[in-house]
């Protein structure tokens, strides 16, 4: 047995075993950029072992071999550009697929020239990922991901032109057709090929996980109903947003905001205006919470919004405002001259406080909100107490600084 067997089988295994990896991986994904690389994984496999074992013959077995690869190099073009959701420029790489070819035909009927056939297949790969390349760079590569990606098309560009070349110098020739597959050509074209099409294939799935990981953790921590954060996803940011702001030495404030008398708008209108109403809410509160304030609903028709760099006045003008935006709030289904009304309880973090603390607080002064009829805002009374004394004085005096 020869070993160039072996050689040959690199390519095809590790393309399939990537494209089994890919196609498994798109199953879960939204868009089509996985499962557009998975089936030019599934190409190159096929392109390369036509190559070899040349099941239709000599000439149409190469022709064939050269056509897949270079087609599913624009698949994987279209896959890469999809990423940035534009379109690859199918029309520039079928014209230099459709030369390439022509010029591969040409050395393979009569007395087959691999010089010239090397040269076809090399400089339309080089030209179809430099094209590739070239738009990745336009489309702007922002992350590490993309960087990757856009490094590994302009190697792989570069490199189909110099290889061949500095053996065509090295060696005064690229080798016998006899000999093709025991040539230093053909083993340098099969390992660079491992590297590159490795490096883009494990980038996309590690991309593709990761984005799958982030979509359900987002997912994991998002209120169907309402689209602001649920209690857990709540929660979480509020422990980020408060150690965020205790080293930059900034106030943090909590304010719970709950409907008034929504059990009558429930009876009244039905289940599916209670939602609408709490939908609306909702979108109310955020529009006023301002970008790096963590909004979640607690539960029912009860929502929190911890803001930072908020003292406990300033939490109590974003409640007013908040509850006066809710009575230009136009609900649909409400009859004119009934209007939905909210209750607000705002609490500045001490020291001390946990957030179970902190809520509790809270929750207490929107007690006294609803207690005093509804309809207003109550500062929690331990908070405006503290703030004359000595204990909160660090994150005050930097609120002061403004
Ligand atoms: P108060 O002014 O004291 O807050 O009165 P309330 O009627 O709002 O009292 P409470 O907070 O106890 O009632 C909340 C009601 O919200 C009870 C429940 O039927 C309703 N509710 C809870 N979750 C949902 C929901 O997802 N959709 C709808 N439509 N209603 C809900
Ligand atoms: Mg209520
Ligand atoms: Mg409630």
């Amino acid at each position: 047995m020869d070993s160039s067997l072996f050689i040959a089988l690199i390519i095809p295994t590790l393309s399939g075993i990537f494209s089994a990896a890919l196609f498994l991986l798109a199953r879960h994904q939204a868009d089509r950029v996985v499962e557009r690389a998975a089936w030019s994984y599934a190409g190159f496999a096929i392109g390369m072992s036509l190559q070899y074992f040349e099941p239709f013959g000599f000439e149409l077995s190469r022709f064939l071999s050269n056509a897949i690869f270079l087609g599913s190099m624009v698949l994987l073009s279209t896959a890469l550009m999809a990423r940035h959701g534009r379109r690859a420029p199918l029309g520039a790489m079928c014209a230099i697929t459709a030369i390439s070819l022509t010029v591969l035909a040409a050395g393979l009927v009569g007395e087959p020239n691999l010089a010239l056939r090397v040269a076809a297949a090399s400089l339309g790969f080089a030209a179809v990922s430099a094209l590739l390349a070239y738009k990745l760079w336009r489309a702007g590569a922002q992350t590490l991901v993309d960087r990757l990606l856009l490094g590994s098309v302009a190697f792989i560009s570069a490199g189909s032109v110099i290889r061949p070349a500095v053996i065509y110098l090295l060696q005064g020739g690229l080798g016998t057709e006899q000999l093709f597959f025991q040539s230093l050509y053909w083993l340098s074209l099969v390992l660079s090929a491992v590297f590159f099409l490795s490096v883009i294939a494990l980038t996309l799935i590690s991309s593709a996980s990761l984005d799958t990981i982030e979509a359900l953790r987002t997912e994991a921590g998002t209120d169907m109903l309402s689209g602001v954060l649920n209690r857990r996803g709540f929660e979480q940011g509020a422990i980020r947003l408060i150690r965020k702001a205790e080293r930059q030495g900034q106030p943090v404030s909590l304010v719970l905001a709950d409907l008034d008398h929504f059990k009558q708008v429930n009876d009244h209108f039905g289940h599916a205006c209670g939602d609408a109403a709490i939908r609306q809410f909702a979108a109310c509160l955020a529009a006023r919470a301002g970008a790096d304030a963590v909004v979640g609903r607690m539960g029912g028709e009860e929502f929190a919004i911890l803001a930072s760099g908020t003292t406990a006045q300033a939490g109590r003008l974003m409640a007013e405002g908040m509850r006066m935006g809710l009575s230009v709030c136009e609900l649909d289904f409400m009859p004119a001259g009934r209007r939905l009304t909210a209750s607000f309880g705002v609490a500045q973090r001490v020291p001390s406080d946990t957030l179970a603390s902190l809520i509790d607080r809270a929750d207490q002064a929107l007690y006294a909100a609803k207690a005093a009829g509804r309809d207003r805002v109550r500062v929690s009374a331990e908070a405006e107490e503290e703030r004359d004394g000595d204990e909160v004085a660090a994150p005050l005096r930097a609120g002061h600084r403004h």
